[in-house]
Order: C-alpha cells, then sequence, then structure tokens
C-alpha cells in the first residue's frame, strides 16, 4: 500500500517536472531573445503561458510580471517597457508595455 502510494506520487514529480523544464527553456529562449528580436521573445513567452495553463502549473510572480499581458513581450526595462512608481492606493508600480502600450498596475507592499 505504502509502495503504491511513493509511485504515484513519483510519477507525477516527473511528469510535471518536464513542464517544468519546457517552461524553464522557453523562459530562457524568451530572455535571450528579449533585445534582439523581440517578436521572437513574445512567440516563446506566449508558449510559456500557454504551457502552463495547460498543465494547470502556476507561474512565479517573478515571470508573470516579465511577461506583457497584451503581447507577451519581454520586459527589459527602459527597452520594452517602464516603469512609474504612483502614491495612490498605498503605493503602485505602473508598467507600461512599449510594444502594445498595455500597462499593468501592481502593489507596493511593505515589507
Ligand atoms: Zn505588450
Amino acid at each position: 500500500m505504502v509502495q503504491h502510494e511513493t509511485n504515484i506520487s513519483k510519477e507525477t514529480f516527473i511528469r510535471s517536472r518536464d513542464v517544468f523544464e519546457r517552461i524553464n527553456y522557453l523562459y530562457q529562449l524568451s530572455q535571450y531573445w528579449s533585445v534582439t528580436n523581440p517578436n521572437l521573445a513574445a512567440y516563446y513567452a506566449k508558449l510559456v503561458i500557454s504551457i502552463s495553463k495547460k498543465s494547470v502549473l502556476r507561474l512565479d510572480n517573478s515571470i508573470k510580471r516579465s511577461i506583457c499581458k497584451g503581447c507577451h513581450g519581454y520586459f527589459v526595462e527602459g527597452k520594452t517597457t517602464y516603469t512609474i512608481y504612483k502614491k495612490e492606493h498605498r503605493g503602485q508600480l505602473v508598467k507600461t508595455c512599449k510594444r502594445c502600450g498595455i500597462s499593468k498596475r501592481y502593489p507596493v507592499t511593505k515589507s
């Protein structure tokens, strides 16, 4: 009984590890092409999001916030995006994409 349970958990771990490796690889490709070829970077970033949705795996906030919600472009501060700090609602960071013009607000939490 115990043996059976460990087999199941091992199997699921390996299966999700494959997906994580794929997401990691595609994310690195997106990062690599972000400055020289933004369209290719957006293509890879879109794949990252669609794979995570299909496999029901949550992406880390740092990954989610580095990909544009509108055009899936990879955010490079000062090149493909610019960030403004706003005081309203206890402080917010407003990131605006230079490719599609969509802006996203993130709360600034006290640490
Ligand atoms: Zn965009």
